[in-house]
């Protein structure tokens, strides 16, 4: 018996580790697939690529860069690429599996694949990141494609970012190729919706499992912490349907209105402001207090690794409905687990967005572009159909709805693994 490298221990504490743990869990009750877990326990294929830049000030600066397409067995690659100064392989290698679930959790036809650079973008001006976006996808371009694997934007990178990734990858190619990336601007083949699509998603299954709970929407209390893309869509989606948002908490600090936050107001103080803190119509609190908020909802949708074994306590919700991806650590899970506090994890909660990036790459292929009334009804539908099926697992194994979607997903990636059979 071989020694593994010490991040595909699952005593490796850290993103990985924490994915095989979860992987672990789920075994139990995958059946004959079992005999195919191990292929869960590996990325199918991992790239790091030197990314060298000449600075505006002429000297020349070198970057790691990551592209790991974790599995493949149900489609291409799909996964958002981070710009971070705190990337790594191991963290990308989470990330990328952690697609693959989320894929199959919503039954798109994509396996699961992430990239990253290992850079602080807000060090670098804005000629600076186009070449350095332009060298990464270079390097990845001979993994990447239409029909291979298709980036799309996560931390720190944006519609402008997949612009400039399609535009290198079909210049280097030579052909239109608009497919290779999703989350791309409107008018270089984006796809209407996919902007408020994650926080869409998650006042989907929100709605959804607080329906299952006896929970009516109309009149629940919800706190939120993350005021941006996800969070801020979220937040004014159960507003319009009659919720209280009664709390928020930014990287500038916490607010909270018990009648209510005014979402517009709040939006604009945000914009004009650049965070929550100081706005008018609120209280503002300490992070402690914005953790022990009384409410029937807590969102988590800014940051992995938020609710911890130190705030789980803390917690009054009935349900915490993961926006970002990772944020609840697995002491904080057990800890909530025991208060019994409902818990709908990421991997299905946050899958709005990939479900409206594989509607964009549909329509880049057929060159045809759907009504926002028509990708949203589409949206919703694969949510709650996909939520159904997590749900109905969790009660018949009486297991959590986070163990239950990873049986859900796992059972579909080794069923197509199974089904393909190895080569040779
Ligand atoms: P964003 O950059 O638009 O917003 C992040 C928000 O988190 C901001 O309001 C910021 O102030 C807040 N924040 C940052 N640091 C904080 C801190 N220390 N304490 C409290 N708040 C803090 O990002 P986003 O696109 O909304 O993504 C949020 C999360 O959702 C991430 O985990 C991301 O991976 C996940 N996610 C995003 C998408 C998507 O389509 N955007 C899809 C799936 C998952």
């Amino acid at each position: 018996m071989h020694t593994l490298p010490s991040y595909l221990d699952p005593q490796h504490l850290g993103p990985w580790g924490i994915y095989l743990q979860q992987i672990d869990r789920v075994t139990p009750y995958l059946g004959s697939l079992t005999r195919w877990v191990e292929t869960l326990k590996r990325p199918k294929r991992a790239l790091v690529v030197d990314v060298p830049i000449a600075l505006d000030n002429g000297t020349i600066a070198h970057f790691e860069g990551y592209r790991v397409q974790h599995n493949m067995s149900r489609g291409p690659g799909k996964g958002g690429v981070r710009f971070h100064q705190d990337v790594t392989l191991p963290e990308v290698m989470a990330l990328s599996a952690w697609m693959s679930i989320k894929n199959a959790a919503v039954n798109v036809p994509f396996g699961g694949a992430k990239g990253g650079i290992r850079v602080d973008p807000r060090t670098l001006s804005q000629a600076e990141l186009e070449r350095l976006t332009r060298r990464y996808t270079s390097e990845i371009g001979i993994i990447i494609g239409p029909t291979k694997d298709i980036p799309a934007p996560d931390v720190n990178t944006n519609e402008k970012v997949m612009a400039w990734m399609m535009d290198t990858y079909a210049t280097n190619i030579g052909e239109t190729a608009t497919g290779v990336v999703t989350g791309k601007p409107i008018s270089v083949g984006g796809s209407l919706g996919r902007r408020e699509a994650t926080g869409r998603g998650v006042f989907t299954i929100g709605t959804e499992a607080a329906r299952r709970t006896g929970l009516s929407i109309a009149g629940a209390r919800i706190a939120v912490q993350g005021f941006g893309n996800v969070g801020s869509v979220a937040a004014r989606l159960f507003s319009e349907a009659g919720a209280h948002i009664v709390a928020i908490q930014d990287h500038t600090g916490s607010v909270a209105n018990d009648k209510g936050l005014d979402m517009a107001a709040l939006q604009a103080h945000v914009a004009a402001e650049g965070g929550v803190k100081g706005f008018k119509s609120a209280q503002d609190i300490s992070s402690s207090d914005f953790w022990s908020t009384k409410c029937d909802i807590l969102i988590p949708a800014a940051l992995e690794g938020q609710i911890t074994q130190d705030n789980a306590g803390l917690i009054q919700a009935q349900m915490v409905i993961e926006g970002a991806n990772g944020p609840t650590t697995p002491e904080a899970d057990d800890i909530l687990k025991d208060k019994g506090v409902l818990v709908v994890p990421d991997v299905i909660a946050n899958a709005g967005g990939v479900t409206v990036s594989y509607f964009e790459w549909v329509q880049d292929f057929s060159s045809f572009f759907w009504s926002e009334e028509e990708i949203n009804e589409r949206l919703v539908s694969i949510m709650k159909k996909a939520f159904a099926s997590i749900w109905d697992t969790a009660q018949q194994h009486k297991v959590s709805l986070r163990t239950a979607t990873y049986i859900v997903a796992c059972t579909r990636i080794l069923t197509a693994r199974d089904l393909r059979g190895l080569y040779p």
